[in-house]
């Protein structure tokens, strides 16, 4: 099967999570059969589109690796192509010239509003209130134009507009890849507007006459754009052109199934990295929102290329679930490869304090062994603050208690041992404290928490021969003096 996507964002905004995981799931489409995916910046709207919103969706959509495979079409850029087409159109028949003013037609709707109002009142009889309903109905129905079939225009350069003749009677059906056959009746479909006055084209005429020009085989999109399908087909149609194959996503909810918003995390894609989620691990999270495949959770990149599909996108509304993204991306953080992990948990690092050299050498040696310490890179970089120079440590209140005249005399017994160590490794340390222990009669519970106070001031650690091993010596006997002159001063 040949497979051309395409992702479609207006500039005027962030991409939203919604956004990213429309490109993703064309992205995974389009990789899967090995075709192309390709990225159309929808910039019509000229009050609305900024070159910032531009770079801010190719930002997040280079942090999420979802790289087009050609450069990204401007759709402002093809104005002329759509107006051929419109034009072309009129020459085949299939659209036509439409001199009703904006105005006639504001003027008609107001008319249409009227009869209805007028229908409601009391004392009508059931004839009268039918047949004003009637004219109501006619008046606000989807406009069809008095000049589908052409005419004399009311004057020579009369301005005009270019409509689509919409399909006459019976059914428009598409066979949506999610939402399954979709029906709606012919009747409600307007003559559409293809070119305006200023021969500028419209959005519904732009999406069409793009899409096809760039190829696309499968119209993967938010169900926001459901309808806005039924009356793009004509648009094919009149051309007499291969109609794509579509697929209408369903919404993200909040947790609590409400429409999504900034409460639940509806936040620019661009914020979940600064927030510390990796882009492997969002991606597999967002691949998940609205798509499954068995019961499996978690995909890799791979795994998601050869899996995807359109059958495996679920009908209803996906929930965004933040928790869920935290398990995750756990997994990838713990997946990473370590200089790769360090050198994006860096800006994390430097976010909270200077990372001189020697912290910098102490974090990359400790960071595979604490991979598992955080859900996401802010709480990581949090979790290995203990292996920060920052001597003399400030002390939580949990640590201060540790450090009992008891438990200081237990690091002063201890310390003379360390300091007489001739190698410094996890090894040796780990002797050294077993045989003090043995020595003295006391248990590891006893001599455990007054040293993990002193060295990391009363912050989670976790085994503390590893821990005196990354610090190295100098530092660990420094925060074992330091902790011991306290007390003494
Ligand atoms: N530009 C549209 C949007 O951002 C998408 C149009 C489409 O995918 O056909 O909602």
């Amino acid at each position: 099967m040949r497979v051309v996507t395409r992702f479609a964002p207006s500039p005027t905004g962030m991409l939203h999570i919604g956004g990213a995981r429309t490109a993703l799931f064309n992205y995974l489409f389009a990789k899967r059969f090995n075709g192309q995916f390709l990225l159309r910046i929808e910039d019509t709207d000229r009050e609305r589109s900024t070159p910032e919103a531009t770079s801010a969706i190719l930002d997040a959509m280079s942090w999420l690796g979802l790289t087009p495979d050609q450069p990204a079409v401007m759709q402002s850029a093809q104005a002329d192509r759509h107006a051929a087409v419109a034009h072309e159109m009129v020459a085949r028949g299939t659209a036509f010239r439409c001199y009703v003013s904006a105005e006639e037609l504001q003027a008609r709707r107001e008319l249409g509003e009227e009869k209805r109002l007028a229908a409601r009142q009391e004392g009508l009889g059931e004839a009268e209130r039918t047949a004003l309903l009637a004219q109501a109905g006619a008046l606000l129905a989807p406009f069809r134009s008095p000049w589908r079939d052409a005419g004399e225009p009311p004057a020579k350069d009369a301005p005009y507009t270019v409509r689509l003749r919409a399909p006459d009677g019976g059914d428009k059906v598409v066979e949506d890849g999610v939402q399954g056959t979709v029906r709606v009746n012919a009747a409600e479909i307007d003559d559409l507007v293809l070119l305006r006055t200023d021969n500028t084209p419209t959005y519904m005429l732009a999406v069409v006459v793009d899409d096809h020009d760039m190829g696309v085989t499968h119209v993967i999109r938010g169900d926001d754009h459901l309808r806005n399908t039924f009356r793009q087909i004509p648009i094919y149609e009149a051309m007499g052109w291969d109609v794509p194959h579509f697929s209408h996503l369903p919404m993200i909810h909040g947790n609590d199934g409400a429409k999504l918003s900034k409460r639940h995390g509806a936040l620019s894609t661009t914020v979940y990295r600064e927030l510390g989620y990796l882009p492997e691990g969002m991606k597999a999270y967002l691949l998940r929102l609205g798509w499954s495949h068995g019961d499996q959770e978690i995909f890799t990149e791979d795994e998601a290329i050869q899996l995807f599909d359109l059958g495996g996108i679920n009908k209803a509304p996906a929930r965004l679930d933040l928790e869920k993204l935290g398990t995750v991306n756990a997994h990838f953080i713990r997946d990473a490869d370590d200089d790769r992990l360090f050198g994006l948990l860096h800006p994390f690092l430097k976010a909270d304090g200077d990372v001189d050299a020697d912290t910098a050498a102490r974090i990359r040696r400790a960071l595979p062994f604490l991979k598992d310490r955080g859900s996401t890179l802010v709480e990581l970089a949090a979790a290995l603050r203990f292996l920060r120079v920052r001597r003399p440590l400030e002390l939580a209140k949990t640590a201060k208690k540790c450090l009992s005249p008891e438990g200081l005399a237990r690091l002063g017994g201890l310390l003379p041992e360390l300091r007489n160590l001739s190698t410094w490794t996890t090894g040796s340390i780990s002797e050294t404290i077993t045989t003090y222990c043995t020595a003295t009669g006391l248990s590891m519970g006893q001599i455990g928490p007054p040293l993990r106070a002193a060295l990391t001031g009363g912050l989670p650690a976790p085994d503390l021969a590893p821990v005196m091993d990354w610090l190295g010596r100098d530092e660990t006997l420094g925060r074992m003096e330091d902790q011991i002159q306290a007390d003494a001063a």
